[in-house]
């Protein structure tokens, strides 16, 4: 049995900055992550897109950011158990907990933070029908290396935050960008909505608003 004062549930920031936290009050804390890397969205996600909303920094890249919570918290010696998914919570008779992950670790603390964010990460995916036979092949759900789209025509289908990122990064690293949205008004940040406009105006992103994609067609490579 792991013994800590925190069991933090969820290594993304939240949970990678609560150990910041608690360490300062001298409390020691193991985190469980489902992921076999610290770092939750931005690791697994998009650790090459650059973050623009974070205090201090006027942009880093995700995984520089995951790296530098690390370094943060490399001081107050965290425990971790990657690769397992917290399952039981029991609460004991002198109000200390049990958490117990798929791997049947056990971490027994006073107290436990659920810093879980959205939870697993499953890409909702749009209802097209012969999606799956690209999927790898030309269709992908996040962006994990912009460089494999260097010189790429890149069709984006999206309204929110991540479209709007992607569009305008990409813009300097694709052939062509196209953003198709099936409103013509955006979800994402009012600013992001402002540069993809003017990227539009330089013909440096195509923008097919109110459309949606319907069908794919390809040759499978
Ligand atoms: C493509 C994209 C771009 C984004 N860009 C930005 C941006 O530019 N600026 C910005 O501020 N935000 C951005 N966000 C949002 C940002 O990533 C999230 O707000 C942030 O990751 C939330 O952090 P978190 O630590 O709360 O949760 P998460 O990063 O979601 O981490 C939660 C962790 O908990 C783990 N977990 C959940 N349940 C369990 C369980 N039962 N057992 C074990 N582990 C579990 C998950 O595996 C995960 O690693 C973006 C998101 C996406 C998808």
């Amino acid at each position: 049995m792991i013994k800590t004062d925190i069991i933090i549930i969820g290594a993304g920031p939240t949970g990678l900055f609560a150990v910041f936290e608690a360490g300062l009050l001298k409390l020691r804390c193991h985190i469980i992550d489902a992921l076999p890397q610290p770092g939750g969205q931005l690791a697994e996600l998009y650790p090459k897109k650059p973050i623009f909303d974070i205090p201090g920094f006027p942009s880093v890249m995700a995984g520089e950011l995951v790296d530098n919570l690390m370094e943060q918290i490399k001081q107050f010696q965290p425990g971790f158990s990657l690769g397992e998914t917290a399952v039981h919570l029991n609460k004991q008779e002198d109000g200390t907990f049990i958490v117990e992950t798929n791997r049947g670790t056990k971490v027994h603390g006073k107290a436990v933070a659920i810093a879980g964010g959205l939870g697993t990460f499953e890409p909702r995916k749009p209802t097209i029908e012969n999606i799956a036979d690209f999927e790898e092949k030309g269709v992908e759900y996040f962006v994990k290396n912009p460089e494999s789209f260097r010189g790429k025509r890149v069709v984006i289908a999206g309204g929110g935050d991540s479209a709007l990122d992607w569009s305008i990064f990409l813009a300097d690293v694709a052939d062509e960008v196209t953003l198709v949205h099936r409103r013509n008004e955006f979800r994402g940040a009012l600013d992001s909505v402002e540069k993809v406009q003017k990227l539009k105006d330089e013909g440096k992103i195509k923008l097919h608003t109110p459309a949606e994609v319907v069908a794919i067609n390809g040759n499978g490579k």
